[in-house]
């Protein structure tokens, strides 16, 4: 992939995030398979969508791939297909996007926080088991920013207490702990493919993926109605597919993902000399036995709030993943949690701050945010 060459669409500014050098790069090939899908008289699961799961499916190392709207969906559904509902509790993080919570919460059952690490922001599995009460069905490890979580305990612990595992992989496509990637170590794994993501369409669409054939079946037909074919539901479903055209789209994305997160890996390297050794600022790092996707580059400072000024001034976007902790939020306030709840997840949530991040940053890009960066800590 040519990395110094291909122009910012804000000549000026440094991007967070930008799908449209990617999009200009494989116009061609992107609208002539808008046009064979559209040409091809089938739209709503057709070959595309099959072709998208079985690839998909089968890059990740599991059998089953279920096309879905969303991640949000494939969570949701993933719970559904688990008999998961009121009355039972599932573990998750706080410091996630909001739709792990909602997915949760859309099935009446309640989320449970546990803490993070200190060094990765990840699922803190060393807390687990003490949250583990007669309610406990579940446990959703989000592999927050491109890096897994420490599966090997969490699914012994879930062994121990007859506990299901659902991954929110959302973030971390094709992330591998121990040689297994992502999505195929719990019960089921959710992918996002919202365009930002590692694996990004032109519009919504996720994927849950499985090694078993009657969680297979049943996700089939909660997306679809809860019909197995014919006008006739088996059971009360959904409406949640995967579009013929962002399938065909993300096929292409496929054969592509690999080169783009070694794109990644590349300005993560980059940065990571660049910003070696600034007093004051922590850099993230990949775990020995776990590769990293990069879908976001976090940084941890205690000046965060004046470093994103100084950057928005040197036309350096950055954003923050995330600013509140969903515990601390008005939207979840009625489970009655308070700060302190959960010490690390909220100094994190005050000390982080995302750098650009997409495989069409150039070279020049990543050297700006660098002397940028280190600009603003002379200068302190
Ligand atoms: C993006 C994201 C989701 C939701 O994905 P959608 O496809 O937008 O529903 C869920 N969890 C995490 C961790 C995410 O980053």
């Amino acid at each position: 992939m040519g990395t110094a060459t291909s122009e910012s669409a804000t000549a000026g500014t440094v991007r967070y995030w930008d799908y449209l050098p990617g999009y200009h790069r494989y116009r061609e090939e992107y609208l002539a398979c808008c046009d064979e899908v559209f040409s091809s008289g089938r739209l709503i699961l057709g070959s595309q969508v099959e072709r998208f799961e079985r690839e998909f499916a089968d890059w990740c190392g599991v059998p089953w791939g279920v096309g879905v709207n969303s991640a949000t969906d494939a969570l949701f559904l993933s719970f559904k297909a688990l008999d998961i509902g009121p009355g039972a509790e599932v573990i998750t993080v706080s410091n996630t996007a909001v739709p792990t919570v909602a997915a949760i919460r859309a099935t009446g059952a309640t989320p449970v926080f546990v803490d993070v690490e200190e060094e990765t922001s990840l699922m803190d599995v060393g807390c687990l088991e003490k949250l583990i009460t007669p309610a406990t069905r579940c446990i959703v490890p989000v592999h927050l920013f491109g890096q897994a979580v420490d599966m090997a305990p969490l699914l012994a612990l879930a062994g121990e207490h007859g506990l299901r595992v659902v991954e929110d992989c959302a973030q971390a496509a094709g992330a591998c702990y121990r040689e297994i990637r992502v999505g195929g170590m719990g019960d089921i794994g959710a992918f996002s493919f919202y365009p930002t993501k590692v694996l990004g369409a032109f519009g919504d669409g996720g994927m849950a993926i499985t090694a078993s054939d009657d969680l297979h079946r049943r996700l089939k037909r909660l997306r679809m109605y809860g019909m197995e074919g014919g006008y006739y539901a088996e059971e009360e479903g959904y409406n949640s597919r995967l579009d013929e055209i962002q399938a065909a789209l993300l096929l292409r994305g496929l054969g592509r993902v690999e080169e783009q997160v070694t794109r990644r890996r590349e300005i993560a390297a980059m940065y990571g000399t660049g910003l070696a050794g600034i007093d004051g600022l922590g850099l993230p790092s990949a775990r020995p036995g776990r590769t990293h996707q990069y879908y976001v580059y976090t940084v941890r400072t205690r000046f965060r709030d004046r470093l994103q000024a100084f950057l928005a001034e040197q036309r350096v976007e950055t954003r923050i993943n995330y600013p509140t902790p969903i515990h601390l939020m008005r939207g979840y306030a009625f489970l009655g949690l308070k700060p302190g709840a959960l010490p690390v997840t909220e100094r994190l949530a005050g000390a982080i701050l995302s750098l650009p991040m997409h495989p069409f940053l150039t070279n020049q890009d990543v050297e700006r945010v660098v002397e940028a960066v280190r600009r603003f800590f002379r200068q302190l």
